[in-house]
């Protein structure tokens, strides 16, 4: 299977700086060193007409040059750079690369991406380009041009906070469905209305958020009708999440993991995964549960393995 890193460009952030920045390289590393199944590429940089899809060439280039004001800087949460600028097309970048692979081989993931609090002209919780939605309307126009019919793009956000960002690129175009589920009670405050929200309580548990995913599948059954599944497989519900205030095992979230691969499965939709949260007390928590996700992963990749390439590639 494949997967598109880009944790190499390293963005650097002063010393204390909450984010945990070395989750990405520790979950690499762990890859590298206990699942040979999946293949490590660098990702490529997203252009400025790639980003342009879904951001305002304003705010793109703004990022490029440094030149976003000090609200917006503070909205990011992290500290402009050159290597914040690479990075941020990078992830975006892996995450075109993994929907590419994921035509050719039915899965494939981007190591980091996720970051679905970016809006068209504004970055936002550690977000500042909005990976899920470039990738989603560059395979649209990909695949129009190839094959002449529209194409329609599922983004099932499992991330614990609310795809703000995602769902207000989406909010009138009816070719992407939106599910997000996530904790009533956290961040973001003002959350904006996706295709299907599900807001959780607080201490939500396995079985409870289990069940709630199963109404929220079949709901997307009965309303849309996707050729390509983009996941974001955020580690925060877990139990052991500084922030996530949810109560997910590491089981629940396998549960999960496999609920939403066996779902794309078996409609032969090809899906490609990000990693999005994960804010351990103890990070190891988080890079043992995007570790789970990738066994998950590698056991659908070898059954597409013995099945044709997907049905709309
Ligand atoms: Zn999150």
């Amino acid at each position: 299977m494949q997967a598109f890193y880009a944790d190499h460009f390293v963005l650097p952030l002063p010393e204390g700086h909450r984010f945990p920045m070395q989750k990405y390289r520790l979950l690499r590393d762990r890859l590298v060193a206990e699942l040979p199944q999946v293949r490590m590429l660098e990702a490529p940089r997203a252009t400025d007409g790639e980003l342009a899809l879904a951001h305002a060439p304003a705010y793109v280039a703004a990022v490029q040059d440094g030149s976003l004001d000090a609200a917006q800087q503070r909205e990011i949460g992290f500290p402009w750079s050159p290597a914040m600028a690479e990075r941020s097309r990078r992830s975006v970048g892996a995450t075109v690369a993994a929907c590419r692979a994921a035509w050719q081989e039915g899965i494939a993931a981007n190591l980091a991406g996720g970051t679905h609090h970016a809006s068209a002209d504004r970055g936002g919780g550690f977000c500042v380009f909005n990976d899920l939605a470039v990738a989603a309307r560059l395979m649209q126009a990909e695949h129009f041009r190839r094959h002449r019919r529209a194409l329609k793009v599922l983004i099932v956000d499992l991330d614990v906070h609310q795809g703000n960002g995602t769902a207000s690129i989406f909010a009138r175009d009816d070719s992407v469905f939106t599910l997000s589920l996530h904790g009533e009670k956290n961040f973001p405050f003002r959350k904006v209305a996706g295709d299907l929200d599900v807001d959780l309580p607080d201490g939500c548990t396995d079985e409870a958020y289990l069940h709630a995913l199963e109404l929220a599948l079949e709901a997307v059954e009965q309303r849309f009708e996707p050729g390509l599944v983009l996941y974001l497989a955020g580690a925060d519900p877990h139990e052991g999440d500084r922030l996530g205030r949810l109560k997910l095992s590491y089981d629940g979230l396998e549960a999960r993991d496999r609920r939403v691969l066996d779902w794309a499965w078996r409609r032969a939709l090809p899906l490609a995964f990000a990693m999005g949260g994960g804010y351990g007390h103890d990070l190891a928590s988080t890079v043992q549960v995007q570790f789970n996700t990738y066994r998950v992963a590698a056991d659908y990749h070898a059954r597409w393995r013995a099945r044709p390439a997907p049905r709309a590639a």
